[in-house]
């Protein structure tokens, strides 16, 4: 029997809100849940895997891609480019798997027009000194570069309205806890649970 399709999520969050480490930790603790990896021209950080974090590819590469239609959305973001590509979403859908976009906004609008019932959540700081302190805490980076991605932060945060769900990152296991919620919640939409009990809904109703 072919199993009910899996639900496309989008995830955007301003750099700093947690977003990373929350969906690493929903997929660990939920293997029906997988995250696509994107393709991008930005350089690896220390610590990211190829085809893992990020597909990383050079600029010529990514718009080859673009060329070819290979991208479902795509986006420059502080300067690189990130894409989503086509290839293994509908394959991941249809062997009945949730499948998480970590995209930005921008990436949400293309993908929302495209694919109807894709639900999509928005991850916040609990507050804008918070999120200041865990850019900070990030790394060596200059304090005019710190300035600048709260500006990203708070451009990319305008957006939230365009979400369906919103999760404050303000405790860890709370936010996780209600991401989860989330995904639990939207598989037992009636559309999705009349595909999935067909039988015994038919047996209620004779
Ligand atoms: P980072 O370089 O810090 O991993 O990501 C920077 C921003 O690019 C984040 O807002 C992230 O969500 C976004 N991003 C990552 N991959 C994609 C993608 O495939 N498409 C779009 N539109 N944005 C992406």
């Amino acid at each position: 029997m072919k199993p009910t399709p899996g639900t496309l999520y989008i995830v955007s969050a301003p750099s700093g809100a947690g977003k990373t480490s929350l969906v690493t930790a929903l997929t660990g603790a939920d293997p029906s849940i997988r995250v696509s990896v994107s393709h991008t021209t930005r350089a690896m950080r220390p610590g990211e895997v190829n085809g893992v974090n990020y597909h990383f590819v050079d600029r010529e590469t990514f718009l080859g891609m673009v060329e070819h239609g290979d991208f479902l959305e795509r986006a420059e973001v502080f300067g690189n480019l990130y894409g989503t590509s086509r290839s293994s979403l509908q394959r991941t859908l249809d062997a009945g798997l949730d499948l998480i976009l970590e995209i930005d906004w921008q990436g949400g609008q293309q993908v929302r027009q495209l694919i109807p019932g894709t639900r999509s959540i928005f991850i916040l700081p609990p507050s804008q000194q918070a999120l200041r302190q865990r850019l900070t805490n990030r790394g060596q980076d200059s304090e005019a570069i710190i300035e600048g991605r709260m500006r990203e932060a708070v451009n990319e945060m305008r957006h939230y309205v365009e979400y369906d769900y919103l999760v404050i990152n303000d405790d860890f296991d709370t936010a996780l806890a209600d991401l989860k919620a989330i995904f639990r919640a939207n598989r037992l939409n009636q559309p999705l649970q009349h595909a999935r009990h067909e039988t015994l809904l038919q047996g209620l109703l004779a």
